[in-house]
């Protein structure tokens, strides 16, 4: 209240006005947590002048706080960005990306495995504003480079396509994107940061995605109780456009689910860990079982695309850490759908929800043939179940399957 005596106001008036200074002296590991839709400005110069775009200057809450800028930037040391956009959701990163680079008479590739609501937007959005798509098979880079036209803007990049698991050869996806100077922007949420340099793929600088967009909802959160997703460059110009498009749309995200995420990082690369060697315990045990006649994980030997993921992934330390927590299993043909659901209820810790990437281990059946636009011949005929594994005992794991296993596919 400067320039005003405290019994000039009302109460009212006063608790608005509280003098509050920020804490001098207080170091604490935690960032503070900074609310505000409104940024105060001490004078009408400073008001006119503060930029936000190059995050030289608080505005208003949607331009962002410390509490977003600290987030941004820990995200950009997890992925090796430069710059950085904050969305409320993995999928508004990429409506972010799609909105920010695409216009009338441009083709945008998406992999024929990518995440589903993904594909629905091109189809129910993107196609609304003359915004072609077109589907290409993740395993067959020729099978890229010939639908590139000189219509193509964009391509979507998704190592692995989250429910069948395949994991492409993304440096060659690239390398044929830039050859046609087409943007590359890849779905980060499996790889997280952590399975492999999205922006330096070959480990010598000279070979890297354009844009990295992640899901925060799953790994960073790691949760299950938060939604947020973010947008991520490393050249300035990409950087703005996305950024201009993100301020006119408004998107922008809760201080409060910022903090979560920020709790959550420095665990991340633990959890991650866990999450992987418990998952391919698990992968490894289903594969002896009789009524599973395919294992989808990409770290398995035999898998689709294996040995792309062992290029990539498996140079970069010993051990487990480089392959997340999900994988897929194809449950033997001759069992019908019903026989799949009830082994799918008869799990106890395993529960029945979306999404991945906390601690709770869940399932999901799929219809594969129904999220693709040609059948993929590496998939033998079955029905695909995908498994997320979370935190719990890897062998309470284990026998919930073997449980379920039992009782919905009886031996003989
Ligand atoms: C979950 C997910 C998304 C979308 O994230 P939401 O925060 O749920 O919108 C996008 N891509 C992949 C690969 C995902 O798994």
């Amino acid at each position: 209240m400067v320039g005003m005596k405290e019994h000039d106001t009302d109460l009212a008036t006063r608790i608005v006005h509280h003098d509050y200074v920020p804490p001098a002296g207080f170091v604490a590991p935690q960032p503070g947590v900074y609310k505000a839709s409104t940024v105060i400005f001490p004078n009408v110069a400073a008001m006119r002048s503060r930029e936000w775009k190059d995050k030289s200057g608080y505005t208003y809450g949607l331009h962002g706080t410390p509490t977003t800028f600290i987030l941004e930037e820990r995200l950009c040391a997890l992925e090796g960005g430069l710059q950085c956009v904050l969305v409320p959701s993995g999928l508004a990163a990429i409506a972010n990306v799609a909105l920010a680079l695409l216009q009338p008479g441009d083709e945008v590739l998406i992999p024929d495995n990518a995440y589903g609501p993904g594909k629905d937007l091109a189809n129910g959005e993107l196609a609304r504003f003359g915004i072609t798509h077109g589907f290409y098979d993740p395993l067959d880079p020729a099978d890229l480079a010939a639908r590139i036209t000189p219509a193509t803007r964009l391509v979507w990049l998704e190592a692995p396509g989250s429910v069948s698991m395949e994991f492409p050869d993304l440096c060659e996806q690239v390398r044929i994107c830039r050859a046609h100077g087409v943007t590359t922007a890849l779905d980060n949420t499996w790889g997280a940061g952590l399975a492999f340099a999205p922006f330096d793929l070959t480990g010598d600088g000279s070979l890297g995605v354009d844009v990295s967009a992640h899901a925060l909802t799953k790994y960073p959160s790691g949760g299950g109780d938060v939604l947020m997703g973010s947008v991520m460059t490393r050249d300035p110009g990409l950087h703005m456009k996305i950024k201009l498009t993100h301020m006119r749309l408004g998107l922008g995200v809760g201080a409060n689910d910022a903090e979560f995420v920020l709790r959550a990082l420095p665990s991340i690369g633990l959890r991650y860990r866990a999450h992987d060697e418990a998952a391919r315990t698990l992968a490894r045990w289903l594969q002896q079982q009789p009524a599973i006649v395919q294992v989808l994980h990409p770290a398995l030997e035999g898998a689709p695309g294996h040995a792309h993921w062992k290029a990539l992934c498996g140079a970069r330390q010993v051990g487990a850490g480089q392959a997340a927590g999900l994988f897929s299993v194809m449950i033997d043909a001759r069992y019908t759908q019903k026989q799949v659901d009830a082994f799918c209820d008869g799990l106890r810790l395993f529960k029945l929800g979306y999404s991945w990437g906390g601690p709770m281990s869940l399932v999901v059946p799929y219809n594969i043939a129904s999220m693709r636009s040609r059948p993929p011949a590496h998939l033998k005929p079955g029905t695909l179940v995908r498994f997320s594994i979370g935190l719990e005992a890897v062998e309470d794991l284990r026998r919930d399957l073997q449980q379920a296993l039992e009782h919905a596919f009886p031996a003989g």
